[in-house]
């Protein structure tokens, strides 16, 4: 039985090991990390983090050929494939703070890994790694190999937080990246074999190394990039008495565009895109190719103007203060079907709302007042939306829930101060529904008198 260990139990080892464990019943599969807390939440009912389709896969598999483990070294020593799916976080000191990536997490996984293997190994990039790190990792783990063969390859995760079950289940590709010599190209067969029991040949990409970690940290400013480049347009939008909607349905409708992707809203979040970027910008100024890290950069700024002209815009509407002034927050996960608030637009919207002296009252499904606490230092946190507004000047939807279409907004409008402003950061709902309830409302994008 072909043995797989996971360092790393988080939003990515979580999910994808489950994956890897239901579609793969021969295969044993154990992730393992050094929180114990993590590892509890795995093995109870309330699992760690909030996925869509996340509780069925782990209660199909758990127990069975799927185990979670704070036993980190037992496994990584039993192991046949080792994939480390650890934070690769900002660094926030010395060489690269601010920008390049921190591999302290990384590094202590190959130390550990070197230090208690005795069979050969394959070992797996999953996490998100700056392109070459493959060689640092090499160096470590052959160092004093005892006679062990190291195959490294690198395998970047491409699940987006909220649908990551459905994009493990059918991924557009996987992505495989390994040492082009006759023992990597064997690694690579051996983990294609792991997929291929679910994924068709035809997604299953394999490249070299480096391409394959060059190519997740492209995706993923790609995407940030086309974020970036629709909320520039939603600005010029409200300046002209363009529709950002309509603008991006024409735009989409051009193949080479393409219609995904371009919802104009507050900002992008979550944990990878700015940290990917500014990851990709130290790479390319390390390479002596400053311009192309300019290019990059300005993704993240039009990213942070959006954020500002957002709270500029709340507190301009309201008569230039908010001071005092109650506004409910709907919505503060990074994006909907998550409880993810890493990075998440809504921290920097309620600082800046708190900075002018609001009173700031949240509510979102799925996050708990323990994080607004650690997000934010506060801990005005509502269970219910219809709580959160009342007695509210205005409301601020910052998360794109569904279940923020269905509320009851005249309830929410009756009871509320007047005038009751409504800020959609992500055009969820219908602005011309509001206004006839009495709402004033400014829909991101769109022309301000409806
Ligand atoms: P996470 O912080 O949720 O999980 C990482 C886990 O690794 C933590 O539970 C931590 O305790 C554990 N860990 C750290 N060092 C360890 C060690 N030495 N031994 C055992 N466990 C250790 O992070 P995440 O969101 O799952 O992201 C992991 C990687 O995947 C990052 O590089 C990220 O950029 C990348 N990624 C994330 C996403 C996403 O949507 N979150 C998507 C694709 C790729």
């Amino acid at each position: 039985m072909v043995k797989i260990c996971c360092i790393g139990a988080g939003y990515v080892g979580g999910p994808t090991m489950a994956v890897i464990a239901v579609k793969c019943p021969a295969i044993e599969v154990v992730v393992v990390d050094i929180s114990k807390p993590r590892i509890d939440a795995w093995n109870s009912d309330k699992l760690p983090i909030y996925e869509p389709g996340l509780d069925e896969v782990v209660k199909a598999c758990r127990g069975r050929n799927l185990f979670f483990s704070t036993d980190v070294e037992k496994h990584v020593a039993e192991a046949d494939i080792i994939f480390v799916s650890v934070n690769t976080p900002t660094k926030t000191r010395g060489l690269g703070a601010g920008k390049a990536a921190d591999l302290t997490y990384w590094e202590s996984a190959a130390r550990m890994i070197a230090d208690v293997s005795k069979s050969d190994k394959i070992v797996v990039e999953k996490s998100t790694v700056p392109v070459k790190t493959a060689e640092a990792i090499e160096k470590i783990l052959t160092h004093n190999s005892k006679g062990i063969n190291y195959q490294i390859l690198s395998n970047p995760e491409f699940l987006a937080e909220g649908t990551a079950i459905e994009d493990l289940f059918k991924p557009d590709r996987v992505l495989i990246g390994g040492r082009e010599t006759p023992e990597g190209r064997k690694a690579v067969q051996a983990l294609k074999e792991v997929y291929a029991h679910w994924v068709p040949e035809e997604n299953i990409i394999t490249t070299n190394l480096w391409s394959a970690e060059l190519s997740k940290l492209a995706a993923n400013a790609f995407l940030a990039q086309r974020i970036s480049s629709v909320n520039a347009m939603s600005a010029l939008c409200e300046a002209t008495g363009a529709n950002v909607s309509e603008v991006s349905y024409a735009i989409g409708k051009d193949s080479r565009i393409g219609p995904k992707f371009l919802n104009a809203s507050v900002g992008f979040g979550g944990s990878c895109f700015q940290k990917d970027i500014l990851n990709l910008v130290y790479i390319c100024e390390c390479n002596g190719l400053p311009e192309v890290a300019n290019y990059w950069k300005q993704v993240i700024k039009i990213n942070d103007y959006q954020k500002s002209r957002f709270v500029n815009r709340v507190v301009s509407s309201m008569f230039n203060t908010v001071s005092g002034k109650k506004v409910a927050i709907l919505g503060f996960a990074f994006k909907k079907d998550t409880g993810d608030t890493r990075e998440t637009p809504a921290i920097d919207v309620c600082k800046g709302l708190l900075g002018d002296k609001a009173h700031v009252s949240i509510y979102d499904p799925e996050v708990t007042e323990d994080q607004i606490q650690r997000d934010l230092a506060m801990n005005k946190f509502d269970w219910d939306a219809y709580e959160a507004t009342k007695g509210a000047h205005a409301v601020c939807i910052l998360t794109e829930w569904n279940q923020f279409k269905e509320l009851d907004y005249q309830k929410i409008f009756d009871n509320m101060q007047k005038p009751a402003f409504v800020f959609d950061g992500r055009n969820v709902v219908d602005a011309e529904k509001l206004r006839e309830i009495g709402f004033i409302v400014y829909s991101i994008g769109k022309p301000l008198d409806g």
